[in-house]
């Protein structure tokens, strides 16, 4: 798929492994539904905007280009498309999302957790928005986190 550049173009940072919480767990639940309506058949992300213990906003990737999450790109990146952490984030207040956690997962059709840490644009934007924490599924099942 021509996208798998896109996902590949991660940061250096690497989460610490954490042991997820009832409620966060129910976070990565919803991701994962939210994930099962993408448009990608082998990259299905689901991402959730969380607050003060309440759900903002939730996405999956789709698509089509997004000219915000754009904007955070290199010249030589051409468009991003419409990632699932810039679906949880886009029309939301600033003052929302400052200060705000988002998780985000990827699921393959067995509907096990894959990896889907943040690419350098979604970090980028996520970082420019005001998220605070970002937590991510891993290949083995785990969950991972890193603040922004
Ligand atoms: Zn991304």
């Amino acid at each position: 798929m021509s996208n798998k550049a896109i996902y590949k173009n991660h940061t250096n940072i690497t989460g610490e492994t954490i042991d997820v919480s009832r409620r966060q767990k129910r976070y990565f639940e919803l991701a994962k539904n939210i994930a099962y309506n993408s448009s990608y058949n082998r990259l299905r992300h689901g991402a959730v905007l969380v607050k003060g213990g309440s759900v903002i906003n939730a996405s999956c990737n789709k698509d089509n280009f997004s000219s915000f999450g754009t904007r955070f790109r290199g010249p030589d990146m051409g468009h991003g498309t419409h990632h699932a952490e810039l679906g949880s984030i886009v029309g939301i207040a600033r003052s929302v999302t400052s200060g705000s956690d988002v998780y985000v997962c990827r699921v393959n059709k067995q509907e096990q957790f894959r990896s889907s840490k943040p690419c350098k644009m979604c970090h980028d934007v996520l970082k420019h928005v005001g998220v605070k924490r970002v937590y991510y599924t891993t290949d083995n099942g785990n969950v991972k986190m890193y603040k922004l």
